[in-house]
């Protein structure tokens, strides 16, 4: 049977970025808090508690005085920076530059007035951290049928979670497009109501769909490797089930199981963006482990 790991799989710049930033601090100190799981995969999480890097909430902020705490790379909302400086707190910030750029992006509409839609979910820590800077006025949707939150008669600006998938923003927006011109045909609107559409859905994820997709065609079985929390990790793997049914997620490789190989020769790794190359060596060695005399490429 022949295993390969999808090169184009594995950790996202922005995700390299902030690890790489707790790894140089942790050499000095070992000690080193992570407000939030520093990545969406319990493994490498593990990893790095080793290391010294302990993960705290944002509850534990208070009782932080004089220590360093790192911004994940999902970013956080204006008040947890005063929380931490009313609590001597020294923030390392990693927000990926990207989400800051969203950030700012967003901050600018708010300002001028417009109001702030959010494809995403509301309950993600980088959401979370969007809306936080529309002063929590920011509306945020996470499917087509909830467009009816969204008051059509104010100028409104779309913008996205980094990790959601293309084609629904895109059928939002043309929704919202058309939902707004009805608005202003209905009230004898003298001037157009702008709205704007603003594709934030970083590169790093949307990049991946064509490659993913061939990949997973080209094999007969896929793994999909991720953390179930990993907002990234399930758009890709609906992806790799899309163009590839027999595909199957697992977290760690103690999961995998020796019954979806039966008959199979050739077998497709991949992960989101969060998932660590060991983690999916790992799982090929496991893989290769169940049928000893099997035939492996990288
Ligand atoms: S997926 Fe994109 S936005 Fe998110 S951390 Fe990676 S590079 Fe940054």
């Amino acid at each position: 049977m022949k295993v390969s790991i999808d090169q184009h799989s594995g950790f996202c710049w922005g995700v390299v970025r902030t690890i790489d930033m707790a790894e140089e601090e942790l050499k000095g100190s070992r000690e080193l808090y992570s407000l939030g799981a520093i990545i969406h995969n319990p493994k490498e999480i593990e990893r790095l508690k080793e290391e010294g890097l302990e993960t705290v909430t944002h509850a534990d902020l208070e009782n932080l005085r004089g220590k360093r705490v790192l911004i994940r790379a999902h970013g956080e909302p204006p008040s947890t920076y005063a929380i931490a400086a009313r609590h001597g707190v020294t923030l390392l910030d990693a927000t990926c530059p990207v989400v800051t750029k969203v950030q700012e992006r967003i901050r600018k509409f708010f300002d001028k007035g417009y109001q702030v839609v959010i494809f995403g979910k509301k309950d993600h820590a980088e959401v979370i951290g969007l809306v936080g800077h529309t002063n929590g006025e920011a509306i945020v949707i996470r499917s087509v049928d909830e467009i009816g939150k969204v008051d059509p008669g104010r100028k409104t600006v779309l913008f996205s979670q980094t990790t959601m998938d293309k084609a629904t923003f895109y059928e939002i927006a043309r929704l919202l497009k058309e939902r707004i011109k009805d608005f202003e045909v209905g009230t004898f609107e003298e001037s157009a109501i702008e709205f704007h559409a603003k594709d934030t859905i970083c590169g790093q994820v949307s990049g991946r769909d064509k490659k993913l997709r061939e990949f997973a065609s080209a094999h007969e079985i896929m793994i999909f490797v991720a953390g179930r929390n990993s907002s990234n990790g399930k758009v890709l793997y609906d992806i790799c089930r899309e163009a590839n049914p027999r595909t199957f997620f697992i977290e760690e490789e103690s999961e995998l199981q020796k019954v979806w190989f039966e008959g199979a020769n050739s077998v497709g790794i991949s992960g989101a963006t969060s998932t660590p190359q060991w983690l999916m060596e790992r799982v090929k060695d496991a893989i290769e482990g169940m049928y000893p005399s099997s035939t492996t490429h990288n």
